[in-house]
């Protein structure tokens, strides 16, 4: 079998640390997924994530704590006032609590992040996040997953116990729903300048977007410096607008998940690369990352995601497991072990 030399030179450049230029990225993305370069490429990243990440893996689960008509009107998501059908309901403290101590039972959860919708009740988040924060190991971060913020709400979220923030310039942002791109990147300005990690994410990526539109997201989080990228695709919901483009494969985005990872060799703040949703191709293409997830969920159409397609603790366990990872990082740059139904897998 012969190989595309031109690609060929890129791997090697990617080995010895340098990160492709965003020509290089396009013409990555370019490549048919099912080719053989496209399955050299996976390889590379997996190998150089697992050298990069210390062949540890990164387990995060979100709570989505909220569900209400969302007048982002994103029209990929379940939640869009436009068509949604979801009713509206509240999180109690207690069910995050509950919720919570499910998710840390193995002691090897990294963050917890609490999610809302655009709109937010922002005293109410701060007191769930400061009881939220008696309850938790130590050893857990809290991470925020909201709509815009101002920089004093920032470092209020901050003090309160708030380690890091999930925030996206997504892709068509302004066009394929009603915020303001302008205000996406200053939220994250804010985010940057009260000291939080930066989580951040190439999406909702659908097969019409083109590979310079990617490669200008995937280059704008690691000019800002984030502590996590990741790659997830849109779910193509049956009601949502934009159900008729359909959705991309997991082996495609197996290859984005590549391209964000070898795009971020030099990112000194980058800690871990997650795949959305959780699934082998990412884990075995360089993503070391992946989620759990309980209550609300964008991409789902039930209301207690853990009852539908939300992955639990158990799931992403076996999930590394067969992966190759046998350890997963915590905050304190500790390493804890997966313990999948307590079957020990030999790694
Ligand atoms: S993705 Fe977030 S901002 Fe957009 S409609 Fe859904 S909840 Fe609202």
């Amino acid at each position: 079998m012969t190989i595309n030399t031109s690609i060929q030179a890129i791997l090697e450049q990617a080995q010895a640390g340098k990160i492709p230029s965003r020509e290089e990225c396009v013409q990555l993305l370019q490549l048919p997924e099912q080719s053989y370069e496209s399955a050299l490429l996976r390889a590379t990243a997996d190998q150089l994530s697992r050298v990069k990440f210390g062949q540890a893996g990164m387990l995060l689960a979100q709570i989505g704590i909220e569900i209400a008509p969302c007048p982002a009107n994103c029209t990929f998501c379940s939640f869009a006032r436009g068509y949604t059908d979801l009713p509206a309901s509240k999180m109690s403290l207690d069910d995050i609590f509950l919720h919570g101590k499910h998710l840390t039972a193995h002691e090897n959860l990294h963050s917890l992040f609490l999610m809302t919708m655009h709109d937010f009740d922002f005293d109410n988040l701060l007191q769930a996040v400061s009881e939220l924060r008696k309850h938790l190991p130590a050893d857990v971060d809290i991470v925020v997953n909201i709509g815009d913020f101002e920089r004093q709400q920032a470092n209020e979220l901050h003090v309160a116990g708030v380690k890091g923030a999930y925030h996206v310039r997504r892709l068509r942002e302004g066009i394929d729903n009603t915020l303001d791109v302008e205000e996406r990147w200053r939220t994250i300005e804010n985010i940057r300048h009260a000291g939080m990690d930066w989580y951040t994410c190439c999406e909702p990526i659908g097969p019409e977007h083109t590979p310079q539109e990617i490669i200008d997201q995937i280059f704008e989080a690691y000019a800002m410096g984030c502590f996590q990228n990741a790659a997830m695709r849109r779910v193509a919901l049956p009601k949502s607008p934009l159900f008729s483009r359909g959705q991309i494969s997991e082996l495609r985005l197996a290859q984005i998940v590549s391209v964000v990872f070898l795009a971020g060799l030099e990112c000194k703040e980058l800690k871990s690369l997650a795949v959305h949703e959780p699934n082998e191709l990412g884990l075995l293409s360089g993503a070391n990352c992946i989620y759990a997830e309980a209550g609300a969920n964008p991409r789902d159409t039930e209301a207690q995601t853990e009852r539908s397609r939300g992955f639990g603790l158990a799931d992403c366990e076996r999930l590394f497991m067969e992966c190759g990872y046998a350890q997963v990082v915590l905050p304190s740059g500790k390493h804890a072990d997966l313990q999948s139904n307590r079957i020990k897998l030999f790694t």
